[in-house]
């Protein structure tokens, strides 16, 4: 594998660069070997190392782990984005053996996928339920965690210093063990983990006193969560490197948290859009209103048209939920009538809608209507 350039090397700028000089100096250096404009042999592959250099060191993290373990961490995942995975579910991919091999001064030529390099925790998950409207405002919420944090003293190693690391003299390294076993069927050789070294081909003189050898912390705290407004039930919130353990030196899994929403004893959601249900009189519906109707954000005033139909739905628009994806986009309140036929009438009640429905001309009633339209 051909020697690559330093990341900051290659883009010409101080080890301490700010973002904004780094931006700058991508630019510029994009323009100048972009395909489109230098014809030069070799202009194509500066430029695809300018944007690889750009790609990490313009993100913090990605910036912060090369600083601290430069190519090594990345190399062996060979393909074009040599991010590709990082932090993600593709982790295990990435063979971090180099990494281990380089903090420490051992060998650096280990196998892609060798079972005795670091290797990502897994992810772990939890259920947090909030209330209905906590998901519509959004809450900050501080939620008591208990997780392993890998040993910073001693980089996960669990030994005091690097001197302190040997190779096991049980598997030499290698992490495994074959026995071979005599049957009547003839010869069979088995692999196992090493019993020495329980797979990590190493073995520690001195154990390093922060840790205790374990190579991690076990943390209890609470972490803040920002649970964003407009949150749905069943959405995830990752908290990186906040899930299970990793193994030898690997980082920690990610925490996943998954959140639930009470019901509202009034409000429904349906995506960004909220409905309720109102009682309304026959008599409200007929002469037409106006109604205080509460919404997520309080009441609003809703003016109910004359001759308003008990299954006609009314919108309110922009009083939904705030849409997670961000920026103002609000969905809309949808008001539903129950439209209440009064059931304890007055004797002067009665007399006064007797008095209505002899008002009608029969041939114009409702029912009249619709029967007629049966005889045509
Ligand atoms: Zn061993
Ligand atoms: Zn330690």
């Amino acid at each position: 594998m051909a020697t690559k350039r330093d990341y900051y090397e290659v883009l010409g700028v101080k080890k301490g660069a700010s973002k904004d000089e780094i931006k700058a100096a991508y630019r510029q250096l994009a323009k100048k070997y972009h395909p489109d404009v230098n014809k030069e042999p070799g202009a194509e592959e500066k430029f695809k190392e300018v944007q690889e250099a750009y790609e990490v060191l313009y993100d913090d993290q990605k910036r912060a782990t090369y600083d601290q373990f430069g190519h090594a961490a990345f190399d062996q995942n060979g393909g074009q984005n040599p991010f590709q995975g990082f932090g993600g579910q593709g982790f295990q991919d990435v063979d971090l053996g180099d990494l281990f091999g380089s903090f420490f001064g051992g060998g650096s030529s280990r196998r892609r996928s060798s079972p005795t390099g670091p290797q990502r925790g897994a992810d772990s998950f939890m259920r947090v339920k909030i209330s209905f409207m906590d998901a519509i405002n959004g809450k900050h919420i501080k939620l008591p965690v208990t997780y392993d944090e890998p040993c910073v003293k001693c980089g996960g190693t669990g030994a005091r210093s690097a001197s302190d690391i040997e190779t096991c003299p049980t598997c030499h390294g290698s992490g495994t063990v074959r026995t071979r076993q005599q049957t009547i069927l003839g010869t069979f050789e088995s692999q196992s983990v090493c019993p020495t070294c329980h797979g990590t081909g190493k073995t520690i003189r001195a154990q390093c006193d922060n840790c205790h050898g374990a190579g991690y912390n076990r943390v209890k705290s609470d972490i803040e969560i920002n649970v964003p407004s407009g949150i749905a039930a069943g959405q995830q919130i990752r908290v990186s490197g906040k899930g299970e353990r990793g193994n030898n030196g690997g980082p920690n899994g990610d925490l996943f948290i998954e959140i639930l929403v009470d019901k509202h004893p009034y409000f429904t959601r349906d995506g960004n859009d909220i409905h309720i249900t109102i009682p309304i009189s026959f008599v409200d519906a007929a002469l037409g209103t106006t109604l205080d109707v509460p919404t997520v954000y309080g009441d609003v005033t809703l003016k109910i048209p004359a001759g308003t139909q008990p299954d006609q739905t009314l919108k309110v628009k922009g009083k939904g939920v705030h849409d997670i994806r961000g920026g103002d986009r609000y969905g809309d309140q949808y008001i539903h009538l129950d439209v209440k036929t009064p059931s304890n009438l007055s004797r002067e009640q009665r007399d006064l809608l007797q008095r209505f429905k002899d008002s009608e001309p029969r041939s114009e009633s409702t029912w009249e209507k619709f029967k007629n339209s049966f005889r045509k």
